[in-house]
C-alpha cells in the first residue's frame, strides 16, 4: 500500500500551527489573538489524530528562546531591508526612524511570533506520520503531571 502523502509540507504545516503527526488538526483552539490567554489556549490533544499537543511538562517553556532568536533575525531582516530601500546614514536620524518601525512592527506580530514559536518547537520534538490514521500517538502519559500542568 503506498504511503498517503501530506497535504502539508513542513513549512506549511508549521506556518499555519498544524499538529505535526498529521499536518492536519490545529494545535490552537482560537485564531490570532491579542488577548494572551486567547491567543495560547491550545487543544490539549490534536483534533483530528488525537497527538497530546503537551508532551511533558513545562514543554513549551524552550519556546521563549526561539521566539528570542526570530525576533534577532527578523530585526535583522528588517535593518537590512530598511537598507536597501530608505539607506542609512549617520548624518540624519533614518537609523532612529527603523529602531522606531522594528518595535512597532514587533509587537504587532507578538502574538502570531509566540505561536509560531511553539509550533515550531513541537515540530522538532513529534515526527510526520504518514500512517497517521491506523498508528496511535506516542503515549506521554507518563511524563505528564496533571498537578504541574498548568504552572508554567
Ligand atoms: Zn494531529
Amino acid at each position: 500500500m503506498p504511503e498517503k502523502k501530506p497535504n502539508r509540507g513542513y513549512f506549511a504545516s508549521v506556518l499555519s500551527c498544524r499538529c505535526p503527526r498529521c499536518r492536519e488538526g490545529k494545535l490552537f483552539e482560537n485564531t490570532v489573538s491579542i488577548s494572551l490567554k486567547k491567543n495560547l489556549r491550545m487543544n490539549n490533544v490534536c483534533p483530528v489524530c488525537g497527538q497530546p499537543t503537551e508532551i511533558e511538562v513545562g514543554f513549551y517553556y524552550g519556546t521563549s528562546y526561539v521566539s528570542y532568536v526570530l525576533t534577532v533575525a527578523l530585526s535583522v531582516a528588517t535593518l537590512l531591508a530598511w537598507w536597501v530601500i530608505i539607506g542609512l546614514s549617520v548624518n540624519d536620524n533614518r537609523f532612529f526612524f527603523w529602531m522606531g518601525f522594528n518595535a512597532v512592527f514587533l509587537l504587532a506580530l507578538q502574538p502570531w511570533l509566540m505561536r509560531f514559536s511553539r509550533s515550531l518547537w513541537i515540530s522538532w520534538f513529534i515526527k510526520y506520520d504518514p500512517n497517521w490514521e491506523r498508528n496511535q500517538p506516542a503515549d506521554v502519559s507518563e511524563r505528564m503531571n496533571a498537578e504541574q500542568a498548568n504552572n508554567w
